[in-house]
């Protein structure tokens, strides 16, 4: 058990705590400039932030008792705080409070995290080309017993196949076109 005197006692909210002080700051310095749209802009980031930052807020009731009670979020998945309010922190990652433990996870290069946002792509951008390559010339039947391709201009069908539990990745998708390189009734031109 910690108690207050061990350092990292109620850390949860020494981060959001960060989170709101940096903002306080922000408010006051867009608040300072003079009136015209980099002035509205400024205040309107900061004004986002808090509404980000507000939807992860941890919850603490009458006893004391904290827990994480995200709106938007599940924070059991990445513990109290979540990764979004971590991640808000992270914009003031040079300030001497901000403490580089909150956000290990993301800056560890082998972490499937940091991989992933260090790509720069949404994950539709990257499934795009071959979403639509696909659904152009093809329907995903779903059945009882599991899902094949049919071509919406023949009707031709591929065979039935079970997803493999846990894949999004249908067999159809690379299936249809090696199964159904050429539809015989589409006028090609
Ligand atoms: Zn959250
Ligand atoms: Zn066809």
């Amino acid at each position: 058990m910690t108690g207050p005197d061990d350092p990292d006692w109620r850390w949860e909210f020494r981060c959001e705590d960060f989170v709101y002080a940096r903002l306080a700051e922000q408010q006051t310095a867009a608040e300072a400039l003079s009136p015209g749209p980099t002035r509205d802009q400024a205040l309107t980031n900061v004004d986002t932030i808090y509404l980000i930052a507000s939807q992860h807020n941890i919850w603490i009731d009458m006893r004391g008792r904290s827990a994480g009670r995200c709106i938007t979020c599940a924070p059991g998945d990445g513990g109290v705080p979540c990764y979004t309010m971590r991640g808000l922190a992270r914009l003031w990652s040079h300030h001497p409070d901000y403490r580089p433990g909150w956000n290990q996870h993301v800056e560890d290069p082998g972490s499937a995290t940091h991989q992933e946002y260090k790509q720069r792509s949404t994950i539709y951008s990257r499934r795009e080309a071959e979403l639509n390559a696909f659904y152009d010339r093809f329907d995903l039947v779903q059945t009882d017993t599991g899902e094949h391709w049919r071509c919406k201009t023949c009707g031709a069908c591929g065979e039935e196949q079970r997803p493999i539990l846990a894949s999004d990745y249908p067999f159809a998708i690379t299936g249809a076109p090696r199964e159904h390189p050429t539809c015989p009734e589409r006028n090609e031109t």
